[in-house]
């Protein structure tokens, strides 16, 4: 065994609210890993030379969060596919070669908590109606494009911020008007919130949400709070609800795996952990 000690961490700015460290370090414990994860607060002007830096120091690799996630594509050596088509990545690997290499584990976050806390949902189901056209949204539509839905009905606050989402994606997605979102919903088996709306000290989602039925599927990004005024009017609908933290755990696993070499586990004690 060398007898460096792994390190992996989060850059980001401000970082002190990211739950990541709590969940890496949860599975580095309960995993008996040596190994550590830190939270690192770099500026804009900073991130590539943290990022050159890093590796000599014993740094395997760094989540990259807000307002990082779009700049370091210029910065990396190597970008998939998927970071490419999304424009954001948040998984850094630095590799022995020296290069960096980045990629986007959103989507698959994203993906990972539905399939496990709505398995009965099929993709090929019906149309998914997705609010928002934020860097979180095209990590979101990539996966239900990838995974087979058929349509995605899509409305943003900014319109033209939409359509732009729409040329880059495809025929599938099909753009509403912001004030026409509940039209969209009332025709959709998935309903994806995407946007800031509901997170704690941002305003309610104030989308009509009569149309939401016991035969949907309803999933949420914001998970602070886990059941958002969203998720609350789904479970009154009787439709299966999803809360957002599962896609934050889900979009560790990769990361982790990759940088300290064992698949981690998602399971009550990891959300447990995240909510410490
Ligand atoms: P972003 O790029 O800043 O996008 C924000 C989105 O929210 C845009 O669509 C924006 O619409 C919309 N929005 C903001 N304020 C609004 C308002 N007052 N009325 C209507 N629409 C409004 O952010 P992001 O990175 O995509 O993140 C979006 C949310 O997802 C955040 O709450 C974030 O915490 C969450 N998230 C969760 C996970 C997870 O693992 N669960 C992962 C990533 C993100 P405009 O285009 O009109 O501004």
């Amino acid at each position: 065994m060398s007898g460096k000690i792994p390190l992996a961490g989060v850059i980001g700015s401000p970082i002190a609210h990211s739950k990541s460290p709590q969940i890496h370090g949860y599975w580095l414990k309960t995993l008996g890993l040596r190994g550590h994860y830190i939270p690192m607060d770099v500026a804009p002007a900073d991130l590539e030379q943290a990022l050159r830096t890093l590796p000599k120091m014993g740094f395997v690799g760094v989540n990259i969060t807000i307002p990082h996630k779009e700049a370091v594509l210029e910065i990396a050596d190597l970008v998939t596919d998927r970071a490419t088509m999304i424009g954001a990545a948040n998984t850094i690997i630095f590799r022995k070669d020296g290069k960096i290499h980045a990629d986007n584990t959103d989507g698959y976050g994203f993906f990972e908590n539905l399939r496990h806390n709505a398995p009965d949902w099929q993709p090929n189901s019906g149309p998914a109606a997705v609010l928002g056209a934020g860097g979180a949204c095209r990590a979101v539509i990539a996966s239900l494009l990838d995974a087979g839905v058929p349509e995605i009905l899509l409305a943003n606050r900014t319109r033209i911020r939409a359509e732009k989402l729409a040329s880059d994606f495809g025929k599938r997605v099909t753009v509403f008007d912001w004030v026409k979102a509940g039209n969209m919903i009332d025709e959709s088996k998935l309903v994806v919130n995407t946007t800031s709306l509901g997170m704690v000290d941002h305003p309610e989602l104030r989308v009509p949400l009569d149309g939401l039925r016991s035969d949907m599927v309803v999933t949420d990004l914001v998970y602070n709070p886990l059941k958002t005024h969203l998720l609350a009017e789904a479970e009154q609908a009787g439709a299966t609800t999803v809360d957002g933290l599962g896609m934050l755990l889900y979009q560790a696993v990769p990361g982790f795996e990759r940088w300290f070499g064992i698949r981690p586990e998602v399971d009550d004690a990891t959300r447990a952990a995240a909510l410490r």
